[in-house]
């Protein structure tokens, strides 16, 4: 046998090297028989940001609950006090965090993964429940840091996930405590929101603070971590925490899947990223032409310039929060009238919105075969789509039941499995992990280019855009009030002109050509300012 079988492998050639005994030893807690097992757990580093990189269903929720002291590990037998659990971890450095856990001398704050359910939590004005939190006496610093002056006297029930997300980060930076622990902390977040979060996660770790943090995001990962912890496993079934690594080491052993100090291979295959060849303004059928149209609010106002689809594309959408991508979207899906211009068109849409409702009552199988029950059943969609995306493990779970992840995952699929000319998804990335997020890219890809079908994708995960796209249409303006959406155009010219309204400089990774963030002010930084070429030189 293999000892343990790591992923879902689909060769023989399953490789774990480490035994089982030296694993036993690492075992720090069990939900049950035959339930979830978490082996080892990460460290925990003053003036650190300590990363945290793993599939969905690993364990990394059970370790911050362990590590913020709300659950005593079972050290995988009936354990039920914190001392032998500073017992087990003798000799290793969270010995001593956990006897400080135990006295009341350290203080976790968690700003919780699924923001979204605030609001059912949590009544009242933004500016209430920001006061209530402000133990620091940080109060405007935060309030501006995070950019939430025009919405502090709104309720929390009418904000717009973004702003769910940086009210939930600055609840968290106002309290005073000494273990930060962000899960997801870019959901919903554009990518200068991103990279400003990132930097003021940074300097609460510069102050002292021990800060650990799950993110999906690997530019993001890569720009805010010290270190790194990859986790791998069975989603599921186990999940083990690996040694701390360099970031930028650690983000490249997990895209290979193979960790070089444990001589582990977790995933069979090598995550990389290719250049693509770029398209060519000229090249293939047209699919439509659609024209210059307007959306006036009143308060906010959308000019889109007319612009040309092609056949078989893959366009992705990039720009700031509220300036217009979504009501874009909805134009062309029909859902929203323009206020000049027209769409006009016999095409057929195919839509997932940003937010998705679940108010479906019944099993995956049920709401996904009312689509399209011969999809299901071809191969051709099983390959492409169903089984890279993990839906058939899910046919049997009630749809209002899935977690965040789940049901975005269902929702891509039951969009991509509607017959349409053209498919719009809105973020189809919150909270999926890198490998589904990657899984996604791919089927969308594939399903456009074999189907001769048009898809238009709005994204702020800078490695999935670039996986995903094969042009860009660009959103400028000043958000909340005007946004201009500009024709679409080639990859290079799209990243250049997005990149140099926020500011910020990207190269590809030497090994894995993975998107990098270079920081601020660095040579390459600077060098590729001067050049005007804000993404990948090579
Ligand atoms: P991650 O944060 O990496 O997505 P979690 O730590 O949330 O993973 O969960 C890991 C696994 O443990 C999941 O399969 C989950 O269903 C299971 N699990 C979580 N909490 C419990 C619990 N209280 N009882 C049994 N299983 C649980
Ligand atoms: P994005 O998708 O780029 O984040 P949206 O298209 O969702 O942006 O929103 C752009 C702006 O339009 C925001 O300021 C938003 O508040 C405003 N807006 C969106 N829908 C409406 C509406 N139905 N009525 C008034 N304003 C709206
Ligand atoms: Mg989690």
């Amino acid at each position: 046998g293999c000892g343990i079988c790591v992923h879902k492998c689909p060769f023989n050639a399953i490789t774990i090297v480490n035994l089982p005994e030296e694993l036993e030893e690492g075992c720090v807690h069990r939900y049950g028989i035959n339930a979830f097992v978490l082996y080892r757990l990460p460290v925990v580093k003053e003036g650190m940001v300590v990363g945290v990189l793993g599939p969905n269903g690993t364990g990394k929720t059970t370790a911050v609950k362990i590590l913020s002291g709300q659950l005593i590990p079972n050290l995988c037998g009936n354990n039920d006090n914190w001392d032998n659990v500073i017992k087990a971890f003798r000799g290793n450095e969270l010995q001593n965090y956990f006897e400080k856990l135990k006295k009341g001398e350290i203080r976790p704050i968690v700003k919780p993964q699924y923001v979204d359910l605030i609001p059912k939590a949590v009544k009242g004005k933004v500016r209430d429940l920001l006061k209530k939190a402000d133990e620091s006496g940080k109060f405007d610093e935060v309030v501006k840091e995070l950019e939430l002056e025009n919405i502090l006297d709104r309720e929390i029930q009418q904000l717009s996930g973004g702003e769910l997300q940086r009210v939930a980060i600055a609840a968290a930076l106002l309290r005073n405590a000494h273990f930060y622990f962000f899960d997801e902390p870019s959901s919903y977040l554009d990518i200068r929101q991103r990279l400003r979060i990132a930097k003021t996660i940074r300097r609460l770790a510069e102050s002292g603070k021990n800060v650990l943090t799950v993110e999906h995001d690997l530019a993001l990962l890569d720009y805010m971590s010290d270190i790194i912890h990859v986790v791998y496993g069975k989603p599921g079934a186990y999940g083990i925490f690996s040694q701390p690594k360099s970031t930028r080491n650690g983000i490249n052993e997990f895209l290979r899947g193979y960790l070089r100090d444990e001589n582990v291979r977790f995933r069979p295959f090598e995550i990389s990223f290719t250049k693509k060849s770029e398209r060519k303004a000229q090249e293939g059928e047209i699919l439509v032409q659609y024209p210059r149209l307007v959306k006036d609010y009143g308060s906010f106002r959308l000019e889109v310039e007319g612009g040309e689809l092609y056949v078989g594309e893959v366009v992705g959408i990039v720009g700031s929060n509220g300036i217009g991508k979504t009501t874009f979207v909805k134009m062309l899906a029909g859902v929203e009238k323009p206020t000049e211009g027209e769409v006009d068109w016999s095409l057929t849409v195919s839509y997932k919105p940003q937010y998705i409702k679940t108010d479906y009552e019944g099993t995956v199988f049920d709401l996904l075969s009312k689509i399209d029950t011969s999809k299901l059943m071809s191969n051709f969609y099983k390959t492409e789509l169903l089984n890279p995306l993990g839906i058939p493990d899910l046919y049997d779970r009630q749809v209002n039941e899935l977690s965040g992840g789940e049901l975005q995952r269902v929702a891509i699929t039951a969009c991509l499995l509607r017959d349409a000319d053209l498919y719009l998804l809105d973020e189809p990335s919150a909270h999926l992990d890198v490998e589904q997020r990657l899984a996604v890219s791919k089927a969308i890809r594939s399903l456009m280019a074999k189907n001769e079908k048009t898809a238009l994708i709005v994204e702020h995960d800078v490695m999935m855009v670039d996986y995903l796209s094969d042009r860009l249409i660009v959103f400028e303006g000043e958000p909340g009030k005007y946004g201009r959406a500009l024709p679409p155009m080639g990859m290079r010219e799209g990243m250049n002109r997005f990149l140099a309204n926020i500011g910020i400089t990207f190269r590809r990774d030497p090994d894995t050509g993975r998107p990098r963030a270079n920081k601020e002010g660095s040579v390459k930084d600077r060098e590729q300012k001067e050049m005007g070429e804000y993404y990948y030189l090579s």
